[in-house]
């Protein structure tokens, strides 16, 4: 039997892996806690009673760039939607890097940017994060003089660590980078501050959005763009045509009426947070600040992999990142309802007894 080869450049990549164990306490993959409001499930069940299945969608997603653009007061031709923010980040890729051209990535950070990078044909280059995983414009300056970039990306708040990147060093970055600045806020509804009014017709930023974590919808697969309309139109070229079903447009433009509850859950959340990192100070772990909806901490006297496994044991799931370069030993737990932070400190605490 003959086998077909696979590309070249594709042959040393590993897959993407996130590991789903089915216990009752999952706090490995920063999905939100709560599902959105009933009323929001039941409008969307009532929109897809009226999808007209033998026709293709609105293939430029009219109704829901509108719902996003108004959410963030821009112009509707300055959002890019697609299935989830790695769909997003896919399109920009393929646009901007791909063969001969370089991308950047700061580490440790989103491992997709980089995976999606390569699957791209491009070349990527990391760069290193400093002290406290905070951005380091020495280093920054260095990685983009010498390697170029079509593309630099940032993650603000960066996952896996939670740092939230200053506004300055990140209005730094996009003076020194020579070609496009992806500002990833996945988690932005966390932040202090969106990188969202750096985005203008004269500058190469884009700042990616996603509805799979503040939104609570993740099973719904939506994320989107607010770059510059030069931008989009290029990336409306190369996604397929018609990516966007007519089911999820319609989802997206409903969660959008639902702002308030979604500020709600994040507060919550955020209180939440707060009190699981107070109570791990009293714990053997090292806790890295974080300006998210998960927390990375470094177990003192036990090895990362231990904890991960004797929490496990114990029925929670949190994820591993003791094995990943620049992260030994440490972990990350997403904030999940009271009772699964209470069960997630008790387990680590009779694990780190
Ligand atoms: C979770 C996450 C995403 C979301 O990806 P989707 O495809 O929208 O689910 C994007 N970027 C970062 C940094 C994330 O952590």
């Amino acid at each position: 039997m003959t086998r077909v080869s696979i590309r070249d450049d594709l042959r040393a990549l590993e897959g993407y892996h996130s590991p789903q164990v089915d216990v009752a306490v999952r706090l490995n993959t920063n999905e939100a806690p709560d599902e959105p409001p009933v009323e929001f499930r039941e409008a969307v069940a009532a929109e897809v009673a009226r999808v007209t299945w033998n026709r293709y969608p609105d293939r430029s997603a009219t109704a829901l760039r509108e719902a996003i653009a108004s959410l963030h007061g821009v112009d509707p031709s300055m959002i890019f939607a697609a299935n989830g923010s790695n769909e997003v980040l896919q399109t920009i890729l393929l646009t901007f890097a791909g063969p001969g051209r370089t991308v950047a990535t700061f580490e440790p950070t989103y491992q997709l940017h980089a995976h999606i990078a390569r699957l791209s044909g491009a070349t990527v280059v990391e760069g290193e994060r400093g002290d406290g995983f905070v951005l380091d414009l020495d280093e920054v300056r260095r990685v983009v003089d010498s390697a170029n970039p079509s593309v630099t990306f940032l993650c603000s708040p960066n996952n896996p660590t939670g740092v939230v990147d200053a506004e300055s060093d990140v209005r730094a970055v996009i003076d020194m980078a020579p070609g496009l600045v992806v500002v990833d806020e996945a988690y932005g509804q966390f932040s202090s501050w969106t990188a969202q009014s750096l985005v203008s017709d004269d500058a190469a930023v884009a700042v990616v959005r996603t509805f799979s974590k503040t939104w609570s919808m993740a099973a719904g697969r939506l994320g989107y763009v607010i770059a510059p309309a030069w931008m989009v139109a290029e990336l409306d070229k190369v996604v397929l045509p018609y990516h966007l079903d007519a089911v999820k447009q319609a989802a997206g433009v409903l969660a959008i009426g639902y702002l308030d509850e979604m500020n709600a859950r994040v507060e919550r959340i955020v209180a939440e947070r707060d009190r699981l990192v107070a109570a791990l100070a009293d714990l053997p772990v090292d806790v890295f600040p974080s300006g998210a909806n998960f927390v990375l901490f470094r177990p003192r006297a036990t090895s990362g992999r231990t904890v991960w496994q004797g929490l496990l044991d114990r029925g929670v799931l949190v994820r591993d990142c003791s094995g990943w370069p620049r992260l030994a030993d440490c972990l990350r737990v997403t904030i999940g309802t009271p009772d699964e932070n209470r069960i997630f400190h008790e387990s680590l605490q009779e694990v780190l007894s």
